[in-house]
């Protein structure tokens, strides 16, 4: 199928270590865009609690904080991008997180006639993210993140966007699987940056600021790079 080229969906890469706050900016950006944010750990943790083939072979790479196979990972991504729900652009939250995947992307955008719009690297401290990660917990009834320090729900203990008062954790949100994710972080991802920017998409916004204040650096990125 060829996309004419004024309406093709946009295509927004976020890249960026654990805790740099991709998720967080990813369910901003969905709300004010009309954009789907695709996490492959969302699809990757829905996978493992269904005990689907693929989730079983992912479940103790992810606890232990590795990277899953890149067939697992793009073959998932492959079929969430295939939905209905998704023509008219998505955000990859978490994807791609190695050359591999990254090439499986490129050509997968060209069978379809699509391009990414942006490649968005988002900079923060590694010494800044176990505290985020450490603090980090998920409303059950509608995925919105929370953390306890820096956005804690307003009224306590309730999320404010579906009143569900069951906050999760993740099993692999521990200081002992930091390390090690920063580490393939650095070894398998981080040289996308180079990569998107000699593609020349790549874009970069501080992401140690308040939540807010990435959202509007984020929102003029955005703005400035869709069709
Ligand atoms: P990622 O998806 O990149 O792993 P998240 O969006 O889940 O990161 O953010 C990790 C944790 O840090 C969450 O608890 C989130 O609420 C919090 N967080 C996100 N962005 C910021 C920020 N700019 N400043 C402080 N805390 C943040
Ligand atoms: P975070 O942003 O905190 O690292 P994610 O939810 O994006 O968390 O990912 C959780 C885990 O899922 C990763 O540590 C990894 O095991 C697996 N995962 C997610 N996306 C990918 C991917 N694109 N390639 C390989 N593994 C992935
Ligand atoms: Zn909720």
């Amino acid at each position: 199928m060829s996309v004419d080229v004024m309406t093709r969906p946009a295509v927004l890469i976020l890249l960026g270590p654990p805790g740099a706050g991709k998720g967080t900016q990813a369910r901003m950006l969905q709300d004010k865009f009309g954009l789907v944010q695709l996490s492959t750990g969302d699809l990757l943790r829905a996978a493992v609690a269904a005990g689907t083939p693929a989730g079983k072979q992912a479940k103790a790479v992810m606890e232990a904080g590795g990277l899953v196979s890149d067939d697992i990972v793009i073959a998932i991504l492959n079929d969430r991008i295939a939905e209905q729900d998704c023509r008219n652009g998505v955000i990859l939250d978490g994807f791609p997180r190695t050359t591999v995947q990254a090439k499986a992307l490129d050509e997968l955008l060209a069978s379809t006639g699509q391009r990414i719009n942006a490649a968005i690297s988002l900079q923060v401290d590694d010494s800044a993210m176990v505290e985020r990660i450490s603090g980090r917990s998920t409303c059950a009834g509608c995925g919105e993140g929370y953390h306890d320090t820096f956005k804690p729900p307003k009224d306590g203990n309730s999320c404010q966007k579906c009143g569900s008062t069951e906050l999760t954790r993740r099993a692999d949100d521990t200081a002992e699987t930091v390390a090690g994710r920063l580490e393939a972080y650095h070894a398998q991802t981080a040289p996308l940056i180079s990569y998107y920017d000699a593609a020349g998409v790549l874009q970069s916004v501080d992401a140690m600021a308040e939540i807010d204040q990435v959202a509007g650096e984020m929102a003029t990125v955005v703005k400035s790079v869709m069709n």
